[in-house]
């Protein structure tokens, strides 16, 4: 579909992209700076970022350093303000690759993958939420499912800027709600991993029954 929208050159670097490239080139992913999460899946930044506080959590695999320079911030850009979410799939296809090949995470396990959602409100004004392409990314690759409709986001009228961690920590309580079905090991989904908060919201909603995995595209480099 996105074909008949876009012209086949990397979106990323403009060059023609070859037979099995989709919306960036192989050059473009491998500038992604590898982060090797997925070999120490409970031994990492992501890991020690979320598991304190989020007990359901067994491992996290955020697969790329967000990093100044680095595409996946202009990927994550297009996606979000662009309406070209291609690319960011592209990526978490890639990590999905990597993970396959050479990570520690039992796949086998996982029953589903369940993207974080975004308001109705970003949702509509976005057209999509970009969990969910990062989501099908990593699913066609793992051949698991992406399980939509079974979380709400309810919308903070406030914004979150310049509001310290703990003060976002407590807006964020109660800004989710599980609304379906959820199996007993599942792939929790997002973009970016930055402070953890929005993550650690989103999973405390889930019955507490259920053991979590998570993978992100992308994390930030330093606490904020
Ligand atoms: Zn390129």
């Amino acid at each position: 579909m996105w074909d008949w929208v876009f012209p086949k050159v990397c979106a990323s670097c403009g060059a023609p992209l070859l037979r099995g490239e989709r919306q960036v080139c192989i050059g473009c992913l491998l500038r992604l700076p590898q982060t090797l999460f997925w070999k120490a899946p409970q031994q990492n930044e992501g890991y020690f970022r979320l598991a304190p506080h989020a007990p359901a959590v067994e491992g996290v695999v955020a697969g790329f350093w967000y990093a100044p320079g680095s595409p996946l911030r202009e990927w994550v850009r297009l996606a979000k303000y662009h309406h070209q979410p291609g690319p960011l799939r592209e990526a978490a296809r890639y990590l999905a690759f990597l993970l396959r090949e050479e990570g520690h995470v039992p796949l086998e396990r996982i029953e589903g993958l369940l993207p974080v959602p975004v308001s109705r409100k970003r949702l509509q004004r976005r057209g999509y939420n970009q969990a969910e392409w990062v989501a099908y990314g990593l699913g066609e690759v793992w051949g698991l499912p992406v399980l939509k409709n079974r979380w709400q986001r309810r919308p903070h009228s406030r914004s979150q800027v310049g509001k310290s961690r703990i003060e976002r920590w407590i807006s964020l309580e109660g800004e989710f709600v599980c609304t379906g079905p959820v199996p007993k090991t599942v792939g929790v989904v997002d973009d970016v991993l930055t402070t953890g908060a929005t993550l650690q919201a989103a999973l405390a909603s889930l019955p507490s029954e259920v053991r979590v995995w998570v993978f992100t595209v992308g994390i930030t480099q330093r606490r904020r």
